[in-house]
């Protein structure tokens, strides 16, 4: 069930679909900077095949760049 706990900025984070809009709160990654308070990122409903890079806002809605991320 969603938002089955209160949500706890120091642990979670919100992941939302760009297209249907979609979302649902996970455990915050290490890698994830502390500004981070939104994941846009395809789900599974959504999903064409297509490659989708996830991108991140903050909680005032500004894009968090992803250059501090360690690259696989
Ligand atoms: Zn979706």
């Amino acid at each position: 069930m969603l938002m089955a706990k209160p949500f706890d900025i120091a642990t979670d984070v919100t992941l939302e679909c760009p297209r249907c809009r979609a979302y649902k709160t996970v455990a915050r990654t290490p890698e994830l900077p502390a500004s981070v308070r939104l994941i846009e990122i395809i789900c599974p409903d959504c999903d064409d095949g297509d490659f989708h890079s996830e991108t991140w806002y903050s909680a005032l809605g500004v894009e968090v760049s992803q250059d501090a991320r360690a690259e696989p």
